[in-house]
């Protein structure tokens, strides 16, 4: 009979002790959110989705040297031909305007995601590639993973299809900024 009573005082003792670590938490605020409709904002060195610029990259290339993975390419704009040369005078050399990138493409299959390619970006006072802070992206196959950019693109630039191969606008990813903090 004491055993008996001594197991239903015992199991009575470590449910009182369960209940009171309960009402201890009930009351702080919460420390969890309701994803997806509430979302944690990453701290600011947080390396998320690389955003690319092509009006500011300089098509320098130190971005392709400096990644360890080899999964960013990119092609420069070609000079605009220099004008016909004035009889007696030096030729003008050929000159680019505008964009001096034709096409800049990150394979994030191979992305570790390390930011040795924002870090040597030489672009003042902004970088034409950075690490945000979106931890959003979705890839539903590998060709999807490569994501291009030409001029005038968005800076999250356009990702494959892997229908048509073609190119288009980034489906479904969400952002938890509207404008990537610029670096
Ligand atoms: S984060 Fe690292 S692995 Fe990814 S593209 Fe940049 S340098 Fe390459
Ligand atoms: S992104 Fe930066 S490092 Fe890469 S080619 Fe453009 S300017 Fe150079």
């Amino acid at each position: 009979m004491t055993k008996y009573l001594s197991f239903v005082f015992d199991a009575f003792w470590n449910t009182l002790k369960g209940l009171w670590v309960t009402l201890k938490v009930l009351f702080l605020p919460s420390i969890t959110v309701q994803y997806p409709t509430e979302k944690i904002v990453p701290y600011a060195r947080f390396r998320g989705m690389l955003a690319y610029d092509a009006q500011t990259c300089i098509a320098c290339g130190m971005c392709v040297r400096a990644c360890p993975s080899k999964c960013i390419a990119l092609a420069k704009a070609a000079p605009v031909p220099a004008p016909a040369p004035v009889e007696g005078r030096p030729a003008a050399p050929a000159v680019r305007v505008g964009p001096k990138i034709d096409w800049y493409t990150i394979d994030y299959g191979r992305c570790n995601f390390c930011g040795l390619c924002e870090e040597s970006c030489p672009t003042k006072p902004r970088k034409a590639l950075w690490h945000s802070l979106d931890y959003e992206a979705v890839f539903s196959t590998r060709e999807e993973m490569v994501r291009k950019w030409k001029p005038g693109d968005g800076l999250w630039g356009t990702s494959r299809n892997t229908a048509d191969g073609q190119y288009g606008p980034v489906a479904d990813q969400l952002h938890i900024q509207s404008v990537p903090a610029r670096k």
